[in-house]
């Protein structure tokens, strides 16, 4: 793939920190960038760049089998799920959620509880990144009218969440679900019309769309009030004020609709990417593991861990691959990752964690490449650690 300027050389596999741009959403976002018009203007150049808000919504609102109505245009996923949390919140006094969710969740919540002690019940998960649907069950039927937010994806192993029957025991319980489904959305089938949230955060630069762009779905007839939490002119319906982001929302609908169509041909590729990739680094790397291989994953994350080489140390001997460590999520975060230590790992484990993500346009050569890159920098890595260690 064209990976850009300084770093054409290197293979990317950090799509889940950000994807590169899917030739359709680039085009979408020229497009709307060329033309004037503000979608909220009456003239024939508002209604042009309505038109293309319009139809980005349908493509959206086909990928998820939802409809447009239900779809409200944020600045990205965290925005979105504050938006979700801070409205459901108002009616409830309680908010579940995992103990490996994003900060975007996580940290909404702590914000929202934060003059309520006891109002926060953070499910824990297993060693394969799994949080166990009858613990959910039980604390919302002690509980009762709670908000739960637990995500469908994890950003960190890729681990996917078994939502469907805490769906059923919160709505049993006369809770609301919501889940950030940012990661999930694009990579694998999802339809709304069979995942019965209340409400579902998504990205539009998680899926081949720009940076800077998202949307909330809200399922029709959800008892929430509108809390917004930008207040102005009344856009996206009275849920988020100011101008519209024409060329991101265009960028995000052409993104949408292109991995929905691609997806069934994408996903066996990638997941065959990703089992080379990991093949090849369990044989060559002795003692190195992947956290939630027994898991139901994504198919193109992996998070491995190579003891005895920091995971800092290990990126920093191989610019040619770009990968992340376990806390690349939260930006300027040097603290091991709190998904994996929720996990179980010790901290040393944590920090010589890498996640690498592939995506629609990664290449076998490339993951050739990253694989010997990586053999490489874990025994350079091993080899230095080893010398300084030894007395
Ligand atoms: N949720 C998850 C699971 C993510 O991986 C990310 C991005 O890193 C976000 C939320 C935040 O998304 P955005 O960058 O659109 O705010």
């Amino acid at each position: 793939m064209n990976s850009g300027s300084y770093a054409a050389q290197a293979v990317y596999l950090d799509y889940n920190a950000t994807t590169p741009m899917r030739p359709e959403a680039l085009q979408a976002t020229y497009d709307a960038l060329q033309t004037v018009g503000n979608a909220s203007s009456i003239h024939d150049h508002g209604r042009e760049a309505a038109a293309r808000v319009d139809h980005a919504r349908q493509q959206v609102a086909d990928m998820l089998n939802c409809s447009r109505g239900e779809l409200i245009f944020t600045s990205g996923a965290t925005e979105a799920s504050n938006l979700a949390l801070q409205a459901a919140y108002t009616q409830r006094d309680l908010i579940i959620t995992s103990a490996v969710e994003h900060p975007a969740v996580l940290e909404t919540a702590r914000a929202l509880v934060r003059d309520t002690p006891g109002a926060l019940f953070v499910l824990p998960v297993d060693n394969k990144g799994r949080t166990d649907p009858g613990t959910l069950k039980a604390t919302v039927e002690q509980r009762g009218v709670a908000l739960v937010s637990i995500m469908l994806a994890n950003n960190e192993t890729g681990v996917i969440t078994d939502l469907t029957p805490m769906i059923e025991a919160a709505h049993e319980a006369g809770a609301l679900v919501h889940t950030d489904a940012t990661q999930y959305v694009g990579r694998l089938p999802l339809d709304l019309g069979a995942l019965d949230v209340d409400l579902l955060s998504l990205s539009a630069h998680k899926l081949g769309g720009p940076q800077g762009v998202g949307a909330l779905f809200i399922r029709r007839g959800t008892p929430l009030p509108q809390r917004p939490l930008v207040f102005g002119g009344g856009h996206e319906r009275g849920w988020r004020a100011g101008t519209l982001n024409v060329p991101g929302i265009a960028g995000l609908g052409a993104a949408a609709e292109a991995a929905h169509r691609q997806l069934g041909e994408e996903a066996p590729r990638i997941t065959k990417l990703r089992d080379l990739l990991e093949g090849e680094l369990l044989t060559q790397i002795p003692g190195s593991y992947i956290n939630g291989a027994a898991a139901s994953r994504l198919p193109g994350v992996t998070s491995i861990t190579f003891p005895g080489a920091p995971a800092d140390a290990v990126l920093a001997s191989m610019p040619d691959v770009a990968a992340s460590d376990g806390s690349a999520c939260s930006a300027g975060a040097p603290s091991p990752s709190h998904v994996l230590l929720a996990m179980g790992l010790s901290r040393e484990d944590a920090d010589s964690t890498v996640r690498f993500s592939l995506g629609y346009a990664t290449t076998e050569q490339e993951i050739r490449r990253a694989a010997d890159a990586t053999v490489r920098a874990v025994t350079h890595v091993r080899a230095v650690m080893g010398s300084t260690d030894s007395p």
